[in-house]
């Protein structure tokens, strides 16, 4: 199993080899992989000669100081799991240095407004730290084909307008949100919730589930207000946002429109960790 921590080593296994001439699956990851993150290597897997998966906490995306201090960093471990998908997927690992070469600052970046909404509003600076480093990921690995969770969905949808607004030459391929047993979108993030934390999480998809039946007659104010009223009620969630979102645009849906793809999207703490997850109401 090849891990490198340096871009130049990266390169010149990929040119000695002529890997850069086949096609390049890329799958980028803070690491502490779960099953989530394993399906979107299989889907590199089956359509690229090549795959690549980067393991880098970014500290440019974090607001919040305890969040990226108390982020799980399992480099051993997620080199087993790699392992047991596949041992010609080549990881690479890089320091800071090695990614920001001494200026360790985010890029400003316009997403056409798709960066105003939802985690945009509350967590300041994110979407250019993502933008950032994804950007410049992309110009190391130069893939053919990029792979991001629809767990992330606006991250989803600004990574795709990266790529056009910087004539990027590389398809970013959504994939669906992988769960656990009792509907808990899986995240790194959830490593640090206790076993019952975990179990009485479900209420999140849970309600998702619910607002969806809720939303195929009701407006989306009486949508919007049914999460709030259940969240009220549950006092081991602080809900930070629930919104319904147009998919493309990701603007707050006013009105109904029947030509239009809508979506929820949540932001939850239990206890002091943050979970966000999304569902299709169409
Ligand atoms: P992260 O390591 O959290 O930055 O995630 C790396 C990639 O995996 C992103 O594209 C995420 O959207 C994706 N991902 C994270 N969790 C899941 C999940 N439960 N199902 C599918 N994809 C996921």
């Amino acid at each position: 199993m090849l891990i490198f921590n340096n871009k130049v080593d990266l390169n010149n296994y990929l040119k000695h080899n002529n890997l850069d001439k086949t096609s390049i699956g890329f799958v980028p990851t803070m690491g502490a992989l779960h099953k989530g993150h394993l399906s979107l290597l299989n889907k590199s897997i089956e359509n690229n000669v090549t795959t690549v998966i980067s393991i880098f906490v970014n500290p440019i995306q974090f607001n919040n100081e305890d969040d990226l201090k108390k982020y799980p960093r399992t480099l051993d471990n997620d080199v087993e799991k790699i392992k047991t998908i596949s041992d010609k997927i080549l990881v690479y690992a890089p320091t800071v240095e090695d990614i920001y070469n001494g200026k360790i600052k985010s890029e400003h970046f316009k997403f056409d407004g798709l960066e105003h909404q939802m985690e945009g509003k509350f967590r300041p600076g994110h979407f250019d730290g993502v933008g950032t480093v994804v950007k410049r990921l992309f110009e190391i690995v130069k893939p053919t084909n990029a792979y991001f969770g629809e767990k992330d969905f606006q991250q989803l949808q600004i990574v795709k307008k990266l790529a056009e607004k910087e004539k990027m030459p590389v398809n970013i391929i959504a994939c669906s949100i992988f769960r656990e047993h009792n509907g808990l979108a899986m995240s790194s993030r959830n490593e640090r919730l206790s076993a019952e934390e975990k179990e009485k999480s479900n209420f999140i998809f849970k309600t998702l589930c619910e607002v969806k039946k809720v939303f195929a007659t009701k407006s989306a104010k009486k949508s919007i207000a049914f999460v709030y009223n259940k969240f009220k009620k549950h006092p081991d969630f602080k809900l930070e946002y629930f919104e319904i979102a147009d998919e493309t645009s990701l603007l707050p849906c006013i009105r109904k429109n029947k030509n239009k793809k809508y979506r929820a999207f949540i932001a939850v703490f239990v206890n002091k960790i943050r979970l966000i997850d999304t569902i299709s109401l169409n």
